[in-house]
């Protein structure tokens, strides 16, 4: 067997795990330094209760013949699309039918899967900085071309810099499938209704499809920016919406998400014929996948009950006091920030124009404060670090302090 040769192609990913050997040595080398960890990218506070309950019965229902589910549908079990639905976009004042939401078993897989059902000739937007999900599994279905200085020369790469304040906008050329995340890991930052407007302005125009990464949307407080892309008139037409509860409800372990294929939303064949792009997920999902456990998704559908709202909107908050904090002290020690307010994490430039590594190891060696270097996210996150809100507050307090301390009137 000849191997899919594009994995070649990509080159490994030493982000997370240089990060890792870095801690590792340092700790090593300074056995009694108090590392706090800002760079955690992952939630720190357990299920909410009303989910924690709702999974146990559903074991239970597992254990008797009357109550025992085997495959679920595919496409999710109705009783947690309705409350979806519902939740998320009828009460929002949002038209999506429940038959248009499919149940996963989390975005990852389904921002990587979702490169099944448009061709591999397809001209693909992602932002840099961005997610590496979106490049890294494109690049795998052969839609990268060749790495070329670190970009791959058929993807479009849509710059995040100062001037645009993070927020990617259209570009002057055709592509088929745009990725966009908001609010943005890394960048923090969050689209506001006109800006998005211009990116369904555009998709429609082009006949492209934007696939929408919300998996952050539970973190936005702001009333007047938009939790969801379909809150934008003309997205039904253009748009794929793809969200968690790993972030919003604490699911990272427990694996469930979602994502809305609208009904009203075209790809084109060769000849040029509409084809529904939800048949063909549906097609794929039937195809490749087996439902998402049945057990989870009664835990998920508990986070739709007041009580269940209340525990996550709770959580959330916590994190958001954190991410505030963060931001706050970070711009009185005198660095520029970006993100912080509707996300968990802050976009931090570096003072005197070092580089992301050089930050890295001058917070650890001087305030013993992990980050993410922001180089690590694409090009244009060089110079950056990405601090979280997830750690404690008591730790968070206490990594400010640090930060004060060195930099406040020594930059
Ligand atoms: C964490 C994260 C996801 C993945 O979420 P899962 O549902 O746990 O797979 C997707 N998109 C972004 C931007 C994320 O940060």
């Amino acid at each position: 067997m000849q191997i899919n040769d594009n994995f070649e192609k990509l080159p490994e990913s030493y982000l997370f795990s240089t990060v890792a050997a870095k801690l590792r040595a340092y700790k090593e080398a300074n056995p009694e330094a108090d590392v706090i960890r800002m760079d955690i990218g992952d939630v720190t506070l357990p299920i909410p209760q009303k989910a924690i309950t709702a999974m146990h019965r559903a074991v239970d229902d597992m254990a008797e013949k009357t109550t025992f589910h085997g495959y679920g549908p595919e496409q999710g079990y109705d009783f947690l699309r309705k409350a979806v639905a519902e939740n998320d976009y009828h009460k929002r004042g949002m038209d999506i039918d429940a038959n248009d939401i499919f149940i996963s078993d989390g975005a990852k897989s389904d921002l990587g899967n979702l490169g099944d059902i448009y061709s591999e000739d397809s001209i693909v937007a992602v932002a840099d900085p961005g997610y590496p999900v979106y490049v890294d599994s494109n690049v795998i279905d052969g839609r990268g071309g060749k790495l070329i200085d670190g970009r791959w020369s058929r993807f479009v790469y849509l710059d995040c810099t100062p001037a645009n304040g993070f927020k990617p906008v259209p570009p002057a050329c055709h592509c088929d499938v745009i990725f966009l995340c908001s609010p943005n890991n890394p960048t923090g930052v969050t689209f506001n209704r006109s800006e998005l407007k211009a990116w369904i302005d555009y998709a429609l125009r082009e006949k492209a499809v934007i696939i929408y990464d919300s998996a952050y949307c539970a973190y936005i407080t702001d009333s007047e920016l938009p939790h969801s892309i379909y809150e934008i008139e003309g997205a039904k037409e253009c748009a794929i919406e793809v969200r968690s509860f790993s972030k919003t409800a604490g699911f990272t372990g427990l694996r469930c998400g979602y994502t809305v294929v609208p009904s009203t939303l075209f790809g084109y064949d060769r000849a040029g014929n509409p084809v529904s792009l939800r048949k063909l997920w549906l097609r794929r999902q039937t195809t490749k996948f087996n439902g998402a456990s049945y057990v989870i998704q009664r835990g998920a559908e508990a986070l739709y009950t007041p009580e269940g709202k209340e525990e996550t909107a709770k959580n959330v908050a916590y994190y958001l006091e954190n991410a505030s904090m963060i931001r706050t002290t970070m711009t009185e020690a005198g660095f520029t920030v970006y993100g912080g307010d509707n996300s968990p994490y802050i976009w931090v430039k570096s003072p005197s124009g070092e580089g992301s590594w050089e930050l890295f190891e001058r917070l650890l060696s001087e305030a013993r404060i992990s980050c993410t270097p922001g180089v690590g996210f694409g090009h244009l996150g060089e110079g950056y670090i990405r601090l979280t809100g997830f750690n404690t507050h008591e730790n968070t307090i206490e990594a400010m302090k640090r930060i004060l301390e060195i930099f406040k009137n020594k930059k």
